[in-house]
């Protein structure tokens, strides 16, 4: 079968041919319909080959839709072709975090295909357990793909800081890209915030308020103070930081106001830096990792009621390549899925 593997480090991923996988007990071969990509890839590709945390090569993808294909000895209680969504933080299913559904904040050290196990971006791949697929009926694989990651990930983070979205509260979304265009939705689905979006360039401004930003501003050096002017000199009550550079840490902080919550989603490499006297009084930074998996059931019910829709756009296995390329240069609107058919 083919897939896309990360190889040579430095170097952009690779579609290559290589044997499909048979379940072994306990798990299930799902054939891919469609795989989402991320920037978090981007990130663990970019790493140097002493940090570089997984075994090579690496198929990558995260963000799996499929139907199961085959099961392993065991595996019971799903039914060949049932069409599916993979939820990725795969924990170990026994410690603290994991019995309560937190799975991606097992104390063992989760796994996930495509971070340390083989990925999505292939025609087939194994899943460790039956307790981490999602059934998805007939909604349409492209669009469910990215609520494993781009939206679950957006999810929880919201629901991290719920209590924060009070009458006449405004929340500010850094970066309106594959996470932060389903954050805009979930905001405007799930709270009465006013929804302010920072990013780079008049296109994706324009995206961010067609997907329900109020206002989407230019994310510059003037952006802080632009958020300040926008809230009559208070600053944001929540701010959202889907890239996760040092410098949007310190745009986070500059449009944070008194007693906000600024919470750290991308993986972009940098972070935050506050003290009490450097930064509005009684801020509360915080990071959100991925999300839970019942969280996950949630958003597959709440986008198949049509309250959110994935923005997608889509590339064949074999242009892999140069979607990620693409995202790298930020010019991929929405989502970019790989659709390995
Ligand atoms: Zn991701
Ligand atoms: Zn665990």
């Amino acid at each position: 079968m083919k897939a896309l593997q990360y190889r040579r480090f430095g170097a952009g991923p690779e579609v290559v041919e290589i044997d499909r996988p048979a379940p072994g007990p306990g798990e299930v071969l799902v054939k891919i319909t469609a795989s989402g990509i991320c920037h978090s890839d981007e990130h663990v590709m970019s790493l140097p080959a002493e940090h570089f945390p997984y075994a090579m090569p690496q198929t990558l993808g995260h963000e799996p839709a499929g139907t199961v294909a085959e099961v392993g000895a065991g595996v019971t209680r799903i039914e060949l072709g049932t069409p599916v969504v993979v939820y990725g933080p795969w924990g170990c299913g026994w410690c603290a975090m994991c019995a309560d559904g937190t799975e991606n904040l097992c104390l063992t050290g989760m796994t996930a295909p495509g971070l340390g196990s083989p990925g999505a971006m292939a025609e087939y791949m194994i899943v460790d357990d039956v307790r981490h697929l999602v059934p998805i009926g007939d909604f349409d694989p492209v669009s469910a793909a990215p609520l494993t990651d781009a939206a679950l990930t957006s999810y929880q983070a919201i629901k991290s800081v719920m209590n924060r979205f009070v009458a006449g509260s405004t929340t500010v979304v850094i970066g309106a890209g594959g996470l932060g265009h389903m954050a805009i939705q979930l905001l405007r689905a799930l709270t009465g915030t006013r929804v302010i979006a920072l990013d780079l360039g008049e296109a994706r401004l324009a995206f961010a308020r067609e997907v329900g930003a109020h206002a989407a501003v230019e994310s510059n050096r003037e952006a802080g103070s632009t958020v300040r002017e926008m809230t009559g000199g208070r600053g944001a009550d929540v701010v959202l930081d889907f890239v996760g550079t040092d410098i949007t840490g310190r745009l986070a902080v500059a449009c944070g106001g008194v007693g906000s919550s600024v919470v750290l989603i991308g993986a972009g490499g940098g972070g935050v830096t506050i003290g009490l006297t450097s930064a509005p009084l009684n801020m509360t930074v915080s990071t959100s990792f991925w999300g839970r998996r019942q969280e996950l059931i949630e958003l597959v019910a709440m986008a198949r009621r049509g309250q959110i829709s994935v923005r997608t756009t889509t590339f064949p296995l074999d242009e892999g390549p140069r979607a990620y390329e693409l995202l790298r240069r930020g010019e991929i609107r929405g989502r970019g899925v790989i659709v390995p058919a």
